[in-house]
């Protein structure tokens, strides 16, 4: 490599020396000859600057422009911390007499040079290829942006290390440090009973080093920290800095920065949990998450999960209204649930349920009222729209910079049932690019239900029946722009997406 770029470049003093040479000769000419110019056109004694050959000007002094360029050589030596800064090596200046009056400023001169023929110094070239890698990000997103997005970035570095720490600082922003050495040193804890090990801990993408003459008018890494802000941000990095007011919480500052805690937590890793303190004065760094690369970690996970206990109601004829009593007590169940989770940049984007064991059956309570069963179910009464158990792979909320107007319900597997969470008129039904097949239910008290990325467009229900709750409606697929099996289920107060406003969910459970 050293051998190349020696070969490929001259050494700046040799150029100058010849440079010097070349002006010596011109100027014998030109003395030589001045005697028989004409007195009422005087010619000037000037320098023409070529660049591969090709003039970009004419300046008064070569001299100045020499200096010119050692202290610009310095000054970038200076910035950059580097021994050498390579100037173009097809530079020439020749001594030249001419009626011409347009001087050049030797500025310009070098803003020329500095636009075609930057100067470069030594370091690397970075490419990220993403080509193989699935944009997981894309959910949300119009085709169009989509398409916009490039799938080989390219970073300037000084130095392999810069890189390598950045990167690292990436990750760390998605594991903690201690997850992060046990995975490397293959030294992690076996699960007991509940918890979770790191399966697999990778950058979606193929990182390969250049070693190049890197041109001073691109941007080129120098630090860490920067290179870390550029990994995490993208090209716009619009990224802000907030300063903690008092009464501020995690959950306030992200949601006035359309960002969810997840993303604060990762756009500062100085703080370690959802659960860190803030103080009045506090810097945190806040904006739209864009990474230049996708950060993925798969998941094995064992958890208890409780499962809640129902009412039901039993009508007892020979009773008044207003009786009530106690059939059965209710009592929660358990069960654990071992999981494959994969997450990218922080977001889980599959979930499957490997195994479930029942710790503890779940009882309902029974209730015996009084008088005739009423024919209308309670308005506050919603089902859940999934077998259970199921994983929450994506709350309601922020999520790379847009709003995720519904939760994503995972791990019941592809081809599970969904059930109308409440009765109602089905009052829309079909396929677009985002949802997927969906259904869309009326509960005709100002609440309506959707369910979106259905294997095929509902064989269950057309438009206009009436579903009760509990119904199947649909079959859990991935249609549309999905990455992972799963059901996005959204409740509105108000028509969905016209003039409707979108509710958590899990607000109704
Ligand atoms: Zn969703």
């Amino acid at each position: 490599m050293d051998n190349n770029i020696n070969n490929k470049k001259n050494n700046n003093t040799l150029i100058i020396g010849i440079v010097i040479s070349l002006i010596l000769s011109v100027g014998i000419t030109f003395f030589s000859s001045s005697d028989v110019l004409s007195k009422s056109k005087v010619p000037i004694e000037a320098y023409r600057v070529y660049l591969k050959g090709e003039s970009i000007g004419l300046i008064q002094s070569d001299k100045e422009l020499y200096n010119y360029i050692n202290h610009m050589q310095k000054e970038l030596m200076d910035k950059y911390k580097v021994d050498n800064v390579y100037i173009p090596n097809d530079i020439n200046v020749e001594k030249d007499i001419t009626y011409e009056e347009n001087i050049t400023s030797i500025e310009s001169i070098y803003n020329i040079m500095n636009e075609k023929e930057p100067f470069t110094i030594k370091g690397y070239k970075v490419l990220i290829d993403k080509t193989n890698a699935t944009d997981y990000e894309s959910e949300g997103e119009t085709e169009e942006e989509k398409n916009n997005k490039e799938k080989k970035t390219y970073i300037n570095i000084l130095d392999k290390e810069i890189f390598a720490n950045a990167a690292k600082k990436v990750v760390l922003s998605f594991v903690s440090e201690d997850e992060f050495t046990d995975y490397e040193n293959e030294v992690q804890k076996s699960i007991i009973d509940t918890g979770e090990s790191l399966e697999n801990l990778y950058i979606d993408a193929k990182i390969t080093y250049t070693e190049s003459f890197l041109p001073v008018n691109e941007k080129i890494y120098t630090n860490e920290n920067d290179l870390t802000e550029y990994l995490l941000f993208g090209k716009n990095q619009n990224m802000s800095t907030y300063t903690v007011q008092d009464g501020d919480t995690l959950v306030s500052v992200a949601e006035a920065n359309k960002m969810n805690v997840n993303e604060v937590l990762i756009a500062n890793a100085n703080l370690k949990s959802s659960n860190a303190l803030l103080y009045a004065g506090q810097k945190l760094t806040v904006g739209i998450l864009d990474p230049v690369f996708q950060t993925v970690k798969e998941i094995h996970k064992v958890e208890d999960q409780t499962v809640a206990y129902k009412t039901e109601y039993i009508y007892d004829n020979s009773q008044l209204v207003g009786y009530q009593a106690t059939r059965t007590a209710g009592s929660n169940g358990v069960n654990r649930i071992t999981q494959k989770i994969k997450e990218v940049n922080g977001e889980i984007v599959t979930a499957l349920i490997s195994s479930t064991e029942e710790l503890k059956p779940v009882v309902n309570e029974i209730i015996v009222k009084g008088g005739k069963q009423p024919t209308i179910v309670s308005a506050g009464n919603w089902g859940w729209p999934t077998n259970i158990p199921y994983i929450i792979s994506s709350q309601f909320g922020w999520r790379w910079g847009r709003l995720h107007s519904g939760v994503d319900i995972s791990g019941t597997g592809y081809g599970s049932p969904i059930y109308a969470a409440k009765p109602g008129v089905v009052v829309d039904i079909g396929y677009n690019g985002l949802s997927g097949n969906y259904v869309q239910i009326d509960h005709q008290n100002g609440y309506y239900s959707r369910y979106a990325h259905m294997v095929t467009i509902s064989p269950y229900v057309k438009k206009g029946d009436y579903v009760v709750m509990g119904q199947t409606i649909g079959d859990m697929g991935c249609s549309g722009n999905c990455y992972g099996t799963h059901l996005h289920f959204e409740i509105w107060r108000g028509a969905p997406y016209n003039g409707g406003e979108a509710i958590n969910p899990l607000l109704f459970y």
